[in-house]
């Protein structure tokens, strides 16, 4: 059998290794467009930055020591032009000479990935204005960097390459100019999570203009400007591009292979195109969200890799299906970490799915023990079926391991209340007994059964001036007089609470806040024995500060403080 693989990187690679394991007659070759195989693009913005010294060292291998332990044929500087299905042919250009050939394939697989989306505006080909996809892009970037003057870059959206890119950039002593057309960064966070993010920023020295587009771009002798839609200009050394990717389907259309959303490469669970005999792998896919079972683009090395290992499987003869993915993430911002997997609140509100949500701020490890750090989560879960639907933790430390239970339980399709028994290992450096993942499973516990109810920042508006009501703060005076939340000046700290409860009225309902969540919970507690209708703040104080200054001023610049 002779198998052709388009694209050598992530999902490309990894089905070219594992056909070989399972077949070793099986004649493989890659084709690759770049100079590089099997690089890690995810190694990229840390290559700019100097953290990764060796440009090697981002080529995990080499077209020589894919043929010594693999016997895989590696073609670089090989671009696939165009499929001949009827034939089952690829026309082949050797991009160092134009010269052109075909080749025959029994399977072909089309790992050809997803490229920058680079909006025509203008002053779009200044070559101070980069991308990053390929190593190529890293050297063409670090080249720049280190060749040029370069004091300040303006970096054109807030996604995950954008922003490893950009504090990459700016550990190199570059000023840095974030612009985002969305009135956040990381749109796979809700916009009350990415205020932690953007105070984070904003601390680091970034210049953020969010809910701004760029007009266009004039070359001048200093540099470049940049126009933005609001009149704003800035004169900057160079620009990074990210505004997001596109899948790379091209080849794919012109051979009459079916795409879906998006312009992705629609294939079945066995990775499989509208032709058999085209199996097709990674950011070029469109494939079924476990979250929602709608199809989706999950353009993440994960899948990639888990994809290119079930098309191969298939192709040796071996049943092996892909379940989906739900998106989980995550990135290291200076020292902050931000991960997500799921659905956020924007996106299920979008998709009619009705859900309920936590917010907590536990620390990352029993807080007695030296060096822990608050981390926020957010859970999102359907209030029909109680499945977790979505999550968000944003913290310095343990955050990677909390999404992952999370990812973990959602996909075994495990619902929010079976968090509090899982039996997870605890010492006080890593955790505390009860691990803010079993916290998460008892809050929702009180959430579904009744003994606790919730209110929300965006609630804050509509109850400030209510008369109906009472609002309290259940925090000690000294936390009340650095900082309240709108309309709750009144002050019961909670030890204070059950010999001053004659002084709340029985017949109005009590929203109560403090400073995380725990105490205004408590609260609930002792007022709803006595016969009370009460509710708790969510998040507490520290999260709706967050989400409060995390807001525009007049002139459009973000107001946000620093608040983890
Ligand atoms: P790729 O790995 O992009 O490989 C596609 C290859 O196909 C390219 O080398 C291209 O040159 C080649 N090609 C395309 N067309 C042709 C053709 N016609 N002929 C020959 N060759 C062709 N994901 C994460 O999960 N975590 C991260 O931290 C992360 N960080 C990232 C950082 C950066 C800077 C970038 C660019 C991506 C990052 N990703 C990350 C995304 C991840 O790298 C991709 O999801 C993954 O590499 C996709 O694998 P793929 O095989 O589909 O495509």
């Amino acid at each position: 059998m002779k198998v052709v693989i388009i694209g050598g990187v992530a999902g490309g690679a990894t089905a070219a290794a594992r056909i070989r394991r399972l077949d070793e007659k099986a004649e493989i070759i890659i084709l690759e467009r770049s100079g590089f195989v099997s690089y890690a693009n995810c190694g990229l913005p840390y290559y700019i930055g100097g953290l990764i010294k060796d440009e090697h060292e981002l080529t995990l291998q080499t077209p020589e020591t894919l043929w010594s332990r693999y016997r895989i044929e590696v073609r670089t500087l090989h671009e696939a032009v165009s499929i001949d299905r009827e034939k089952k042919e690829v026309a082949i250009k050797k991009l160092e000479t134009d010269e052109e050939y075909r080749e025959s394939y029994d399977k072909l697989i089309l790992a050809p990935g997803a490229v920058p989306i680079i909006p025509d505006i203008p002053g779009i080909n200044d070559s101070r204005i980069y991308t990053l996809r390929t190593i190529e892009d890293a050297l063409h970037i670090k080249n720049g960097v280190d060749y040029n003057d370069i004091m300040s870059a303006v970096v054109i959206g807030g996604g995950f390459i954008g922003l490893e890119a950009a504090e990459n950039l700016w550990s190199l002593g570059i000023h840095i100019t974030l612009v985002d057309a969305a009135d956040q960064v990381l749109p796979q966070f809700d916009r009350d999570m990415a205020g932690f993010v953007h105070s984070h920023l904003k601390e680091n020295g970034f210049d953020l203009r969010l809910n701004r587009t760029v007009s266009g771009f004039e070359s001048v002798e200093e540099g470049i400007i940049v126009n933005l839609d609001n009149g704003d200009v800035i004169e900057t050394d160079m620009v990074l591009m990210a505004i997001g990717i596109t899948p790379e389907s091209g080849l794919a259309k012109a051979a009459g292979l079916e795409l879906g959303g998006r312009g992705a490469i629609k294939v079945n669970r066995h990775m499989q195109t509208s032709d058999p005999d085209i199996y097709a792998v990674g950011d070029a896919v469109e494939i079924k969200s476990f979250v929602t079972g709608k199809r989706t683009s999950v353009p993440l090395a994960g899948p990639a890799n888990k994809q290119g290992r079930i098309a191969a499987d298939n192709i040796a003869g071996y049943d092996s299906r892909y379940k989906g993915a739900s998106g989980t993430s995550i990135i290291k911002i200076y020292d902050l970490t931000a991960a997500s997997t799921g659905l956020n609140e924007k996106w299920a509100k979008e998709l009619d799915i009705p859900y309920e949500k936590v917010i907590l701020s536990p620390p990352s490890h029993a807080a007695y023990y030296p060096g822990a750090h608050l981390m926020t989560m957010k859970v999102l879960f359907n209030i029909n079926t109680w499945k977790i639907i979505g999550a968000q933790v944003i913290g310095y430390d343990g955050v990677d391991k909390r999404i992952d239970v999370l990812a973990a339980v959602m996909q075994s399709g495990g619902d929010i209340v079976t968090l509090k028994d899982i039996d997870l290992a605890y010492a006080p450096p890593f955790s505390s007994a009860k691990d803010p993942i079993n916290m998460v499973g008892y809050i929702s516990e009180n959430v579904l059964t009744g003994k606790v109810k919730l209110f929300y920042c965006e609630d804050i508006a509509k109850l400030k001036d209510r008369e109906d009501i009472q609002r309290i703060d259940v925090r000690t005076e000294e936390e009340h007089s650095s900082g309240k939340i709108d309309g709750f000046d009144r002050l019961i700290p909670i030890d204070e609470l059950r010999d001053r409860i004659n002084e709340l009225d029985i017949e109005k309902p009590v929203y109560i806040v403090c400073q995380s969540g725990l105490r205004s919970y408590i609260a609930s507690r002792i007022l709803a024995q006595e016969g009370f209708d009460c509710y708790s703040f969510a998040g507490g104080y520290r999260f709706y500060e967050c989400f409060r200054k995390d807001r525009f001023d007049k002139e459009g610049q973000l107001d946000c403080g620093v608040y983890i």
